[in-house]
């Protein structure tokens, strides 16, 4: 994926870095070869390799093509901790959700909020990596709430507005529907699981809670599996 300011002009790209280590050992690239690449939040297209050496990597571009659509799901997230919740990043930005609100909950251990893969560009290059495995170039928008009850009840509402409002949590009645016409809002809990406090304000402000079968499934598993059932 390539960020404005890797363009030379508008036409030429540098890479150096971890993508141009991903197109040298992944790709295997040579001078004169084709990749696929496409320009964050934007369209993707053809590079040919132009130039290539240990440091760098020059790419003639031509970008034609509308990346695939982002879908309309926002997905509330318990925050998990560091190592799940980069996978989580990923798995969630390669099946194209279009907006993550990371959530407080009693069940997020208070460390989780220190960790430094919570900083901007950490969490950039964790849904960089995501939307280049779907070759997919939308950015979801990523916001960081660390009060449960103020956001639930005061900035929820409008967020979900007019959405299928869905919280998944197991043992429950209804089984995770597929998605009707409207964009989706989902809540996914954290390891231990929602407590019933947070499970009721939220049926308050409209969710319904859907279940995925009697098995338990870790956070990085339950978004990836419920957002196939409810798309793909
Ligand atoms: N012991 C916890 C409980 O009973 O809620 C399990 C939590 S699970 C590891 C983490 C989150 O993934 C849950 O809060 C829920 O949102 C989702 N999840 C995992 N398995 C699920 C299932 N079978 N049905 C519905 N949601 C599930």
């Amino acid at each position: 994926l390539l960020e404005p300011s890797d363009f030379l002009s508008a036409t030429q790209v540098r890479l150096t870095g971890r993508r141009q280590r991903h197109v040298l050992e992944v790709h295997q690239a040579q001078a004169g070869q084709q990749l696929t690449v496409g320009l964050l939040n934007g369209q993707i297209g053809k590079g040919l390799v132009t130039r290539l050496d240990e440091t760098q990597l020059e790419l003639e571009v031509s970008l034609t093509t509308d990346a695939p659509p982002a879908l309309p799901l926002t997905l509330i997230l318990a925050l998990p901790r560091p190592k799940m919740l980069r996978r989580t990043l990923q798995h969630a930005c390669t099946l194209g959700v279009s907006r993550i609100v990371l959530v407080n909950a009693v069940r997020v251990e208070k460390s989780f909020w220190q960790t430094p893969f919570l900083q901007e560009q950490a969490i950039h290059e964790q849904l960089v990596l995501g939307l280049e495995q779907a070759r997919a170039t939308q950015l979801p928008e990523v916001l960081l709430r660390k009060r449960f009850k103020p956001f639930v009840e005061d900035e929820l509402p409008a967020l979900c507005a007019g959405s299928q409002c869905l919280v998944a949590h197991p043992y429950t009645e209804q089984a995770c529907p597929a998605a009707d016409e409207r964009p989706v809002t989902l809540a996914v809990g954290p390891e231990g699981g929602f407590v019933p406090y947070e499970v009721d304000k939220l049926m308050e402000a409209g969710f319904s809670p859907v279940h995925l079968g009697p098995r338990i499934l870790r956070v990085e598993t339950a978004v990836p599996v419920l957002i196939s059932k409810l798309f793909y």
